[in-house]
């Protein structure tokens, strides 16, 4: 499968010179077409940074301080490097390319005007203004209403007249409206409720489906990605620490904290695991621990995690995992104690 967005090396900073927090350290990733990657990690682990900064979003005092992201059509090859183009190339990029779904985006919805004027104005905004444009535009958004499940008859509807599922609905056909070929959600489920959260992903599932974009999943929920995703990639203290398929995860995490996370949550297929958490809190990113970031959290730190920082990098069963990668010393030979643990715990 061809690669639609190449993110590589992306670091990002809030604020300058030594009160500079790291928010962001050399992120690789990469979204391939008909993929869907979900991104999960703790609160503050950087995946909202990574999201906003790949789009050019990111606003101050976030600073991207290198890296490059790369995107590159997979219907006619057009593209270039994000961090690289002026703003006439970004609006061009922007929607109709690359479209991102905020979390709580769904409040953002202007609550003054009706939903379908607000998808109707924000179809305008891309397309030439020909005489018959606002016409073209209701259609179209009678159209994404439907995509999305959502009746005709609730164009004429005030944002607080449907319910926040609805809403989130709504956000998604705003942000399919110039058909992109990458959608970022950015927890686009994750303040409705557990039944609501399971429509809008079926329907995102569908859409993907019908419609041939690509995904990026963000949700500090790794169940929900197990099902969803066919790539997970972990973050923790602006890094990613573990890239993997999602049946790899399933089967066998292979960074404690990936272990530590599927513990987190109960799983929503197969059998059921103790809950028990992570111990400890996410690091403070201003005062970041030697070595390895996770080692005061993590029951398999020896001494070399206090001093070495792993590298992202292919694990030692490489031949039989090609797909997979871990930042985590247990997984090099020269380094780890001994035998991997291969259960961690799971
Ligand atoms: Fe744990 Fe050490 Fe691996 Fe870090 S490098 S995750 S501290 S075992
Ligand atoms: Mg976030």
């Amino acid at each position: 499968r061809k690669p639609v967005l190449e993110i590589r090396d992306l670091s990002v900073d809030y604020g300058y010179d030594q009160n500079a927090v790291h928010a962001l350290q050399g992120v690789d990733l990469t979204l391939h077409a008909g993929e869907v990657l979900g991104l999960a990690g703790e609160s503050g682990c950087g995946k909202s940074t990574l999201a906003y900064a790949a789009t050019r979003l990111l606003p101050p005092p976030g600073v991207i301080t290198g890296g490059s992201v790369t995107f590159t059509s997979a219907r006619d090859g057009h593209g270039g490097d994000l961090l690289r183009m002026n703003d006439a190339e970004l609006r061009a990029q922007r929607w109709r390319d690359t479209a991102i779904v905020f979390q709580g985006a769904m409040n953002s919805l202007n609550p003054v005007y009706t939903v379908g004027r607000q998808l109707v104005d924000g179809i305008l905004a891309h397309k030439p203004r020909t005489r018959d444009a606002r016409e073209q535009a209701r259609a179209r958004a009678l159209e994404l209403l439907e995509m999305v499940g959502i009746p005709k008859d609730r164009l004429g509807s005030y944002p607080h007249q449907l319910s926040g599922g609805m809403r989130q609905r709504v956000m998604i056909a705003m942000a399919l409206a110039l058909e992109p070929e990458i959608v970022i959600m950015d927890e686009p489920t994750t303040a409705l409720d557990v039944v609501m959260q399971r429509q809008i992903v079926e329907q995102i599932m569908q859409l993907k489906d019908e419609l041939g974009f690509s995904v990026i999943f963000i949700t500090h929920d790794v169940s929900l990605l197990l099902e969803l995703a066919d790539r997970i990639a972990i973050m923790y203290a602006g890094r990613i620490v573990e890239d993997a398929s999602s049946e790899e995860v399933y089967k066998m995490p292979r960074h404690p904290y990936t272990a530590g996370l599927l513990h987190s949550f109960p799983p929503l297929r197969g059998p059921k695991r103790d809950l028990a958490g992570i111990p400890g809190s996410p690091p403070d990113l201003v005062n970041l621990p030697t070595g390895c970031k996770f080692h005061p959290r993590c029951p398999y730190a020896f001494d070399e995690c206090k001093l070495t920082d792993p590298a992202l990098g292919p694990t030692r069963f490489g031949a039989a995992e090609p797909e997979r990668q871990v930042a985590c010393l247990l997984n090099d030979e020269r380094v780890a104690p001994g035998p991997i643990p291969l259960e961690l715990g799971v």
